[in-house]
């Protein structure tokens, strides 16, 4: 059977080891405990907040497995939770800026500035449903530009210094590469959240974007991790679904949220409407999915924070 061919594959990639062994270290190096003390939670530019936001990049190197739809609405989920939330486009196609109303086109300042020519991020958040950093048509050609600079990985992770601290969650959207602009995405990030589309073609990719990552955090990032695998696009209704499903498990355990988001038009009317699902159809059962998803992940990063 044509799903059975990945379980070798699967295996036989050496699993990375999940610890990241040099975290200590780094940690204390960039936040020194003494700076938990600071009272005042609005920090100067620059200065780092004892308070900081958990970053974290939806990413998936195939296209149209809904990364754009799950950081909107995983957003704005987190956000109904009572959190303080930053999306960013980091997409060149600016999708995640016009699923809430925006034209890319007609932006002026975006994250291309804040990548390239280091305009602060803050001039380019916008507040709709929650804190947006937009993307523009040009960002298209950053990657290009960044490459002859030095410390081109890191201009994200520089930029995000002066909003980490305004921030609980800071959820990133990627475009469908494992080019400069998700490579920025996963030095900046805590952890990776990968949206897979409940086929098994799409489960494939996830040994290239694991290898992606081992060398993110062997050269640059000893904390990033993936930290969730999120099923979309899942019909109940088939076996090829189920079967999906049953891989991904066999393969990555725990790291399967239990949130299924299942297919439904409702994902696709909502940005029409320059809107989340939430917003589009409160009750409904598509906005009720990213609300178990957010739970689910901010669950994770509490019992992380209590270990
Ligand atoms: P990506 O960012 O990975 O390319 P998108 O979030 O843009 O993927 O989703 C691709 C398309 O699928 C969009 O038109 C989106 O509205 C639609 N979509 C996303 N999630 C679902 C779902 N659960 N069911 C049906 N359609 C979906
Ligand atoms: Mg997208």
């Amino acid at each position: 059977m044509a799903l059975s061919r990945l379980l070798p594959r699967l295996q036989s990639r050496p699993e990375p080891d999940p610890e990241p062994v040099e975290e200590e270290p780094v940690e204390a190096v960039e936040e020194p405990p003494r700076l938990q003390a600071v009272p005042e939670p609005v920090a100067a530019p620059g200065a780092e907040s004892a308070l900081m936001a958990n970053v974290i990049a939806l990413a998936n190197q195939k296209g149209g497995v809904a990364k754009t739809t799950t950081t909107l609405n995983l957003g704005v989920a987190m956000r109904e939770r009572g959190n303080r939330v930053l999306v960013i486009d980091l997409d060149p196609q600016g999708n995640l800026t016009m699923s809430q109303g925006m034209n890319p086109d007609a932006i002026e300042r975006s994250m291309f500035d804040v990548l390239v020519h280091r305009v602060p991020i803050s001039d380019v958040i916008k507040s709709v449903e929650v804190d947006i950093a937009v993307a523009s048509i040009d960002l298209a050609g950053a990657e290009l530009a960044l490459s002859a600079l030095i410390g081109r990985e890191r201009a994200l992770d520089k930029a995000l210094v002066e909003v980490r601290g305004r921030y609980d969650y800071i959820l990133i959207d990627t475009p469908p590469s494992l080019g400069l602009l998700t490579i920025n995405a996963f030095v900046a990030a805590d952890g990776v959240i990968v949206p897979v589309q409940c086929e098994y073609l799409s489960l494939r990719g996830l040994v290239q974007l694991e290898n992606t990552l081992a060398m993110v955090r062997e050269n640059l990032n000893p904390r990033v991790h993936v930290q969730g695998i999120v099923p979309t696009m899942y019909d109940g209704r088939t076996l090829h679904a189920r079967e999906a499903i049953e891989i991904l498990e066999e393969h990555f355990g725990d790291l399967v949220y239990e949130t299924r988001i299942r297919k439904t038009v409702r994902y696709a009317e909502a940005p029409v409407k320059g809107n989340s699902v939430l917003k589009y159809d409160p009750s409904g059962p598509a906005a009720q999915a990213y609300r178990d998803l957010a739970k689910e992940v901010l669950d994770g990063a509490k019992a992380r924070d209590d270990a």
